[in-house]
């Protein structure tokens, strides 16, 4: 559900939407790729874990067997419904956190393979010019992040933190007018070589499917492990992670359904990783800290929730969109698409608009009920352009004129219908049009 304005397949729902769907005064949230609300079945399934159910699954007592049982259980649904194995997961506090293990914890075992191979050699006395330079010099292939130029902060800016504290090299891939990945320059960097490539499976500003599928094929042709961050595509598109042989994969569950602060990380143990948060060793030593029980049973309801609908969902999501696509091109002239018109994320939406800012139109539009974004909901407050945009080569003015409406349930044409007449008449309020 996409909160106040979800409809859904049930006729009585859609009836009494439509009516509300005419009060001035409801709210309508188009905002899902920010975050969504939480189904009373995931709160009723995650509540006993808090209430009664609230051992340490680390514990020997029958309390804390019940809990890892309960563990056990989540992460073996959660998995299957992302085609992966049980023990590929790694439960994290959301999509940033698992992004930062993938992207640093890479790195850092490369580092630590570098040393181990440096003082063995140094124990059988090896001179050192006869290693080899390429595995310990910066700026060798090994100390080089490939990542899309459209990839979420949490990403980028681990790749940041990389070049700051060690020098890596972070290579930009870049993307056409429409957000896609160049697949060319990406396989004539991975040829160079490199730690990892990060491709992101659904941009979160414009929506744009990448074709990660294809992109993982190139970089493992060139033996240069794949992190794909599936925030915006986990519970909205299938998604595969055995099948899509990537070497990680982020989700995070307040994009699904779950509450805030819950995610994972999937990974292959074929890659090795280094925690960055040390502890107690949970998690299979990737992610120290007790865990959270109740969040892991919220992760795996909401996902597989979101994935048993999915099939019966997206079609009438996507044609919603494209309604909503053609309603808003229709009522304000000069408003252009942004992101793959048809290889989109089903229930995304998103735009430039002439002679506007994006943040005052937000304004604008909130004040008439309508709620939805200005890109990114990290820039937000922060006035910068969408990093996206601006990647795809629009101007800075084109990029700070965009807005995003994100829902995860098929819009009713009533909602359409007030959308486009607010923007309308934001707008005309704005002097825009
Ligand atoms: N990656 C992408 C593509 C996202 O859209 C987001 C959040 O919007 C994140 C990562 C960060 O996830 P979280 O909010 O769970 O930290």
């Amino acid at each position: 559900m996409t909160g106040q304005n979800a409809t859904s397949q049930d006729t009585q729902t859609q009836e009494s939407q439509a009516v509300q769907s005419d009060s001035p005064e409801r709210e309508l949230y188009l905002d899902a790729a920010a975050s969504d609300a939480v189904p009373a079945s995931v709160i009723e399934a995650m509540t006993p874990f808090l209430t009664e159910g609230y051992g340490n699954p680390s514990s020997v007592h029958a309390s804390g067997k019940t809990a890892a049982r309960a563990l056990d259980a989540a992460r073996a649904s959660f998995a299957t419904d992302l085609g992966a194995h049980a023990g590929d997961v790694i439960f994290t506090s959301g999509g940033t956190e698992a992004d930062n293990l993938a992207v640093k914890g890479i790195a850092l075992a490369q580092i630590r393979r570098e040393r181990e191979t440096r003082a063995a050699a140094a124990s059988a006395s090896t001179p050192a010019r006869a290693f080899t330079p390429a595995s310990a010099s910066p700026h060798s292939p090994a100390h080089r992040i490939l990542i899309s130029a459209v990839e979420h902060p949490a990403v980028a800016q681990s790749a940041q933190w990389l070049h700051d504290f060690f020098d890596f090299e972070v290579v930009r891939i870049p993307v056409d007018a429409q957000a896609h990945i160049d697949l060319n320059v990406l396989s004539r960097e991975a040829q160079k070589g490199a730690t990892l490539a990060c491709i992101m499976m659904a941009n979160n500003e414009v929506g744009t499917i990448e074709p990660v599928s294809r992109a993982v094929r190139i970089c493992h042709d060139a033996a240069v492990p794949v992190h794909v961050d599936a925030v915006q595509a986990a519970g909205t598109i299938p998604v595969d992670f055995r099948g899509l042989d990537a070497d990680t994969l982020t989700v995070s569950g307040h994009k699904f359904g779950a509450p805030k602060g819950l995610g994972a990380l999937l990974t292959r143990s074929r890659v090795a990783i280094e925690p960055i948060v040390s502890g107690g060793g949970q998690e299979r030593g990737l992610r120290s800290g007790t865990p959270n029980v109740a969040g892991a049973i919220a992760l795996a309801v909401a996902l597989h929730e979101a994935c048993a609908g999915m099939e019966e969902r997206n079609a009438p999501l996507a044609a919603s969109r494209d309604a909503l696509i053609k309603a808003i091109c229709e009522a304000v002239p000069g408003a252009t698409l942004t992101g793959d018109p048809v290889n989109r994320l089903p229930g995304h939406a998103s735009f430039t608009f002439p002679n506007v800012n994006g943040e005052a139109l937000l304004v604008d539009l909130d004040a008439r009920g309508i709620e939805v974004s200005s890109g990114s909901a990290c820039a937000i407050g922060r006035h910068e352009a969408p990093g996206t945009l601006l990647a795809m080569g629009l101007s800075e003015t084109e990029a700070k004129s965009a807005l995003r409406f994100s829902f995860r349930e098929p819009l009713h044409h009533t909602d359409i219908r007030r959308i486009a007449q607010a923007l309308r008449a934001s707008m005309t309020a704005l002097h825009a049009m």
